[in-house]
């Protein structure tokens, strides 16, 4: 076993480091309080071949590992932990990727080229009102209309990106899960579509969405997208029809691996802010850094990021050598169990340093002058539901353990 990264890897680490810190770490307090992405720091993202990296090089893409994928988004959250910027980048590493490996030769070719010159994003519509754990359970119907077509009836209640993607040069849209079988049915009765709102710059009238108000991560909108009577031809369906909740699926683990890497980058901003503060403030005479009430927990945190760095890279690491290298002994139940290990492990442990981050900056920490705030209240998201709760990661990981029996 060999913990260092090859000088190829490193390399593309510390190019990405030094492109964050020049033109992303600048800019992303004001990204998260003006609650908007703009489309040049997009452009950004995609010029440094961040957009779709994972992506064949066929459709633009750079043929990069999840390894370095993770690395990158590690170094983007880093420098901007408000974490809007890292949440569109992962997007755009983990979904795409399912479009790149069951949608059709055409919808490729249309869609993927422009996820990775930064004109079109990609992102997922799962969540429906009646609870977003239950995957299985989605309404969203989806039923045929001819030979060639699909309409789409229903709601998704929680979903990244709108607003951001109807500002996108020539569009994108979402991975839809849809309804295709009987409810009863449940994994085995959903299909999924790549749905577009805006495509080749025109926006489908039948979509229109609803922002939710959102106290953090405010760089993009999570909004309500209501599908009314929405026409998808069968070339922008994802897999076979009612197969679509296993390939779903690939999607969650691929993003949960990735979501790790950003709350890892955020946990690591965290701490060196706490770190740098409390060797500086002196109360009673001394600094608080030689408090061991503070000390300790800094020791304790360290090391706990330490080991969820390491889950983090070992989920991208066997993200690689299912798909990228093809390896035998390598399975999807391995990238499940260890995708939820690592959303669950990395993100709770970030809250947790915020907490306590904010916690040693005292009072100053609770007035927007400081931007801790920012990236504790960001990381909430992971740890409340986006991309799955924390009691779902326990079910993922118990579920393997124990057998779906006991589950
Ligand atoms: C900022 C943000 C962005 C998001 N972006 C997207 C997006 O782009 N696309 C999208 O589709 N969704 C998105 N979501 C939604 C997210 O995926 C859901 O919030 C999540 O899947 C949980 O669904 P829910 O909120 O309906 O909670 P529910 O499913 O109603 O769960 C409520 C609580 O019950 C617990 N629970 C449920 N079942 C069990 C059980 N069997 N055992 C133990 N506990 C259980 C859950 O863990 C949770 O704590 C986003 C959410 C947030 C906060």
């Amino acid at each position: 076993m060999d913990f260092e990264l090859s000088p190829e890897t490193k390399m593309f680490r510390d190019n990405i480091s030094e492109f964050c810190r020049r033109v992303i770490a600048p800019r992303w307090v004001e990204i998260d309080e003006g609650g908007r992405i703009e489309q040049d720091v997009i452009r950004q993202l995609a010029s440094q071949g961040l957009l779709g990296l994972v992506l064949s090089e066929d459709y633009g893409g750079q043929n990069g590992g999840f390894l370095e994928a993770a690395l990158a988004g590690e170094e983007l959250a880093y420098h901007a932990p408000a974490l809007s910027l890292a949440v569109l980048y992962l997007l755009q590493n983990s979904w795409p990727f399912v479009v790149e490996l069951y949608g059709s030769e055409e919808a490729r070719g249309e869609v993927l080229p422009r996820v990775c010159s930064g004109e079109a994003l990609v992102g997922i519509a799962s969540t429906e009102a009646h609870g977003g754990s239950d995957v299985a359970s989605v309404r969203l119907k989806a039923e045929r209309r001819g030979d060639k077509l699909w309409a789409l009836n229903g709601e998704k209640s929680m979903v990244s990106l709108p607003s951001i993607i109807e500002n996108m040069p020539w569009g994108g849209g979402w991975v839809l899960i849809s309804r295709t079988g009987k409810i009863e049915d449940r994994h085995n009765g959903i299909t999924n579509f790549l749905a577009l709102m805006k495509r080749g710059g025109e926006t489908d009238s039948s979509i229109s969405y609803k922002p939710w108000t959102e106290f953090a991560r405010r760089g993009l909108d999570t909004s309500i997208v209501t599908f009314n009577d929405t026409l998808v031809e069968d070339k922008y369906r994802l897999g076979e029809v009612n197969r679509g909740f296993k390939i779903a699926m690939e999607g969650f683990n691929l993003a949960r691996c990735l979501i790790g890497a950003v709350t890892i980058g955020c946990a690591r901003w965290l701490l060196e802010q706490g770190v740098s503060w409390i060797k500086q403030r002196e109360v009673f005479g001394k600094p608080i850094a030689t408090y061991q009430a503070i000390s300790f927990k800094l020791a304790d945190h360290l090391k706990e990021l330490e080991a969820a760095r390491l889950l983090c890279y070992k989920a991208a690491w066997v993200a690689d050598k299912y798909y990228k290298e093809k390896r035998e002994g390598f399975g999807l139940r391995d990238l499940a169990y260890l995708g939820a290990m690592s959303k669950l492990k990395c993100a709770s442990l970030a809250f947790e340093i915020g907490e306590d981050v904010m916690k040693w900056f005292g009072g100053a920490s609770y007035f927007k002058e400081l931007p801790i705030f920012r990236a504790w209240l960001a990381v909430f998201s992971y740890v409340v539901g986006a991309e799955g709760t924390e009691n779902m990661m326990r079910l993922i990981i118990a579920r393997e353990a124990l057998g779906r029996e006991y589950v």
